[in-house]
């Protein structure tokens, strides 16, 4: 394994030097044998293990600073208060991608807390970032997990734990705005060069290089939120700090994944305003694009910065559209707005299940009405619904069978619902790790029909809905 040190080259402006500090008695519990393989990482090297695990240190692995605006207000200075980035793998196509580890020990931007994580929460993250992979939602993932016996406290002792995951990058939209807020605009530079360099070079070329590489920001974070919305997932701290710069979906907490259909839904507990609800996931995307744009004021004109915000609402909205009407079968193209407009106002008061409604409508043969209807209460209207959806897809003359096969593959049979989260995650605090390896199997693969697994693809039972997930990890 040849690891690089491209960031920690930029100074130590941008970072604290940290490395690693193992559990007590670690163990490997999990590795990622294909994303280790896709990135030509040798794991057979007792050398490549030692430096993964943080047993044998890396010369220039750090701790990243930033800031951020959290929940509406500002915030100066966070940054990794237990992450280390232990350096960069260059893939075949000349692509970086970072090695992170969360929960590796106190760094300088702790702050009041331990620098550690807790099983439960790695266990939620693993799961979250492969499922989001496997749906090709631009994510974190997850590389290997460690376990241990050191107990770390939260609202009582809970098993600590430490996940290895990579991403294209860890930079944040709270890394510009640390270094405008402080009026440090050779660091700002350093940064956007950096970044032009390593994960926007097609806009070199560009008479117009940043404005360019802010369009492809607006646009890869619209398209990210668009796949939010379609798979019905809840970020739940979308703070600009846990906004990535490569759009991609990082920094997994009181995540959650829609079953009943609610768009008001609000995952995070901590959350008590409903500031990112589920219904407030685009708009909050754009609000915090606005946050990352004047970092660049003094670059560009108020109207240069308004212009490439503008691209925000059309780059989600056409992708938006595209993802939906693929999941209802229809050809790319076809208008679906009054289609989901109307289906969304039955969803909604029916308590409907999100996920099944969309796969059980991928199963669906045009005398088959009833496997729907007998899913819902109000009958007739859901019944003048299919009838109206039904004569869209006939009118198409497509074979309805390979529609049918094709839509399969983009309505998932298995979500990660927060009951079967919860299940793993209580057997993995006995030391059985079984549960979580079978439903990360099914979410690795979550269109295959894993027929001795169909229990996992099922509605969460009454205890399951009163689960509660806040900030506390
Ligand atoms: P989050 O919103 O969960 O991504 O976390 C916000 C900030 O708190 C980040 O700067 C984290 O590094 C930091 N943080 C979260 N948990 C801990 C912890 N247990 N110890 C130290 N810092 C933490
Ligand atoms: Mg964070």
């Amino acid at each position: 394994m040849k690891l690089e040190h491209h960031f920690a080259g930029l100074g130590e402006a941008f970072y604290a030097k940290t490395s690693i500090q193992p559990l007590l008695k670690q163990r490997l519990v999990e590795f990622n044998q294909a994303l280790a393989h896709a990135l030509s990482i040798d794991i057979k090297s007792p050398q490549t293990k030692r430096i993964l695990s943080g047993e044998e240190p890396v010369e220039d692995s750090l701790s990243m600073v930033y800031a951020g605006h959290q929940f509406g207000g500002f915030s100066p200075q966070l940054g990794d208060g237990r992450g280390v980035l232990l350096g960069e793998i260059l893939d075949d196509q000349g692509w970086l991608h970072d090695l992170h580890m969360k929960g590796a020990g106190p760094t300088p931007f702790s702050r009041r807390g331990d620098g550690r994580a807790v099983l439960r929460s790695c266990i939620r993250e693993y799961l979250a970032s492969e499922f989001m992979h496997a749906m090709s939602i631009p994510s974190s993932r997850a590389l290997a997990l460690y376990t241990s016996s050191q107990a770390v406290y939260r609202e009582q002792p809970e098993p600590g734990a430490m996940l290895l995951r990579t991403a294209q990058g860890h930079i944040r939209f709270g890394h510009f705005e640390y270094f405008f807020y402080q009026g440090k605009e050779i660091e700002l530079n350093q940064l956007i060069d950096y970044c032009l360099k390593h994960y926007y070079s097609d806009c070199l070329a560009s008479d117009t290089p940043l404005e360019s590489m802010l369009i492809q920001v607006v646009e890869r974070t619209a398209r990210m939120i668009a796949k939010w919305q379609a798979v019905g997932f809840q970020h739940g701290v979308m703070n600009t700090d846990n906004f990535s710069f490569t759009g991609e979906t990082i920094d997994y907490g009181p995540y959650g994944f829609m079953e009943d259909y609610q768009p008001d839904w609000v995952c995070n507990h901590s959350d008590h305003e409903g500031r990112y609800a589920f219904s407030r996931q685009p708009g909050i995307g754009l609000w915090n694009l606005n946050c990352l744009m004047r970092c660049f004021s003094k670059h560009l004109e108020r109207d240069q910065l308004v212009a490439i915000l503008q691209h925000y609402e059309i780059a989600l909205q056409t992708h938006y559209e595209a993802l939906m009407t693929a999941k209802l079968g229809l050809p790319e193209g076809h208008n679906v707005t009054n289609l989901l407009s109307s289906l969304f106002a039955i969803l909604a008061p029916e308590k409907m299940d999100y996920s099944l409604f969309f796969r059980l409508l991928s199963h669906l043969l045009p005398d088959e009405f009833d496997l729907i209807l007998d899913e819902v209460v109000d009958r007739e209207r859901m019944r003048a619904w299919l009838l109206d959806y039904q004569q869209a897809r006939l009118a198409l003359e497509q074979d309805w069978s390979q529609v049918s096969m094709a839509m399969r593959q983009v309505n998932p049979k298995f979500v990660l619902r927060n009951y079967l989260a919860h299940e793993a995650i209580e057997a993995a605090d006995q030391g059985d790790f079984l549960p979580f390896r079978r439903l990360l199997s099914v979410l690795s693969a979550p269109f295959d029909e894993h027929q001795a697994c169909d229990q996992l693809a099922q509605r969460s039972p009454e205890w399951g809905r009163l689960l509660e997930v806040s900030c506390s990890s």
